[in-house]
């Protein structure tokens, strides 16, 4: 891929002001076949808090390239990362989901285990 620019955006994921790594695909890419798109798969932005990938609206991500800084908005991006991936609430480091504790400030955030009842 092909780094375009860098923007601070709101990350849909983590929910932080994050500087995004905007990416062009190269060509060749389009000749795999992947399962993702509707959206077409020219543009990506990666979060560089959360590591989430989004791909780019293609207008947005074209303008960008010819040098014209529009405004990049939540909805221009689509969520190419698992969607069963976890970001801590209070710090929004991305989590395992079998983490109880976030690894980067140690708020609890795994669901307690249920009580066993007796
Ligand atoms: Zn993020
Ligand atoms: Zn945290």
């Amino acid at each position: 891929m092909e780094p375009i620019a860098k923007v601070t955006l709101s990350c849909p994921h983590c929910k932080k002001e994050s500087v995004f790594q905007l990416y062009r695909d190269y060509d060749s890419f389009e000749l795999f076949f992947i399962p993702v798109a509707k959206f077409h798969k020219h543009y990506q932005a990666l979060c560089c808090n959360c590591s989430s990938l989004f791909a780019l609206d293609p207008a947005v991500g074209n303008a960008w390239r010819q040098g014209h800084f529009v405004a990049i908005e939540v909805r221009h991006l689509r969520s190419l990362t698992e969607p069963d991936k976890d970001f801590c609430p209070r710090c929004g480091h991305p989590l395992q989901n079998d983490f109880l504790y976030c690894p980067q400030c140690g708020c609890s955030v795994g669901a307690p285990p249920s009580p066993a009842k007796e």
